[in-house]
């Protein structure tokens, strides 16, 4: 972590209005560099949505930058003395510095800087698990936000990252989310640690694959799930394919190779939780 980042006495509120501020400086470099977001193990997060979300579900917060509009805003101020009373520095900032840190035109009127979160794969117990969406070596920012986003909404237990994959606390996945960050369990482990835990599994692993030959419509998905999707170049490893108990696929007509990870992830969801989902 930055001397910076230690140095100031944090539940405290600071104004700035430099652009060479050392905290902006940092809170930069978070969105910037995945070097940065790892030393530190802390990451941003735009908007007044996500900072509700976040205080809500009872993330740790180091900074909170808060802009001209967001000090007129009653939920902003709540947020703002909601991560004070937790130990945040609360910067108040105007909107050219809230446009420098988020890289936007149009800036979010709170942007906040949060502590990373991960369970161990040792924490997933499938005794009180409904479906953990697996991605192999998923590398596409966007993809991983919207897959998060749309295991909240089905009510899925979380999501398990298996080998290198795109970082879940870059801005872009994290935006992606809409605030479902606040709310999934993510795990990470190697391909290695993932097949050991997946021999202990009772219920089905149920791998799509290009080369599936059932009809995804056709499996029984008795909950405790875990659904395993491949990486977007490559599909899934033949380790992990070969670990599953059935290979799916999702018909399709017309010229297009496969679908897009994060639009066949929705279908599956959909599908595996189907029983499940109410009006
Ligand atoms: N060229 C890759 C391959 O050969 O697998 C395509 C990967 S696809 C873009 C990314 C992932 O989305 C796949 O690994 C699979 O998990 C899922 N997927 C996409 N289309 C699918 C389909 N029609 N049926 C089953 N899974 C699909």
């Amino acid at each position: 972590m930055s001397t910076e980042f230690k140095s100031h006495r944090q539940g405290s509120v600071k104004q700035i209005t430099s652009h060479s501020n050392p905290i902006v400086k940092e809170i930069k470099g978070l969105v910037a560099q995945r070097k940065h977001r790892r030393e530190s193990g802390l990451f941003v997060a735009e908007g007044l949505k996500l900072a509700t979300d976040a205080m809500n579900a009872g993330w740790g917060v180091r900074y909170l930058a808060i802009g001209p509009e967001g000090r007129e805003n009653k939920m902003a101020l709540e947020a703002a003395a909601k991560a004070k009373a937790r130990g945040a520095l609360i910067l108040e900032v105007n909107n050219a510095i809230l446009s420098a840190i988020t890289r936007r035109d149009n800036p979010q009127m709170v942007v906040g800087v949060y502590e990373q979160k991960t369970v161990p794969l040792s924490a997933v117990d499938p005794s009180h698990s409904k479906t953990w969406v697996c991605l192999d070596r998923v590398r596409d920012p966007g993809n991983l936000g919207t897959v998060i986003r749309t295991a909240d909404a089905v009510g899925a237990s979380g999501i398990i990252l298996i080998g290198e994959t795109t970082d879940p606390f870059a801005v872009e996945a994290v935006r992606a989310t809409m605030g479902s960050l606040f709310h999934m369990p993510l795990v990470r482990c190697t391909s290695d640690a993932f097949l050991k835990f997946r021999e202990t599994w009772p219920g089905p692993v149920v791998g799509t694959h290009l080369r599936g030959t059932k009809d995804y419509r056709e499996v029984d998905y008795r909950e405790p799930v875990l659904l395993m999707m491949g990486n977007e170049q490559s599909g899934l490893t033949d380790d992990l394919a070969d670990a599953c108990t059935d290979l799916v696929k999702i018909p399709q007509e017309g010229q297009a190779d496969s679908l897009n990870l994060a639009v066949a992830t929705a279908v599956m969801l959909f599908e595996v939780r189907r029983n499940y989902l109410k009006l």
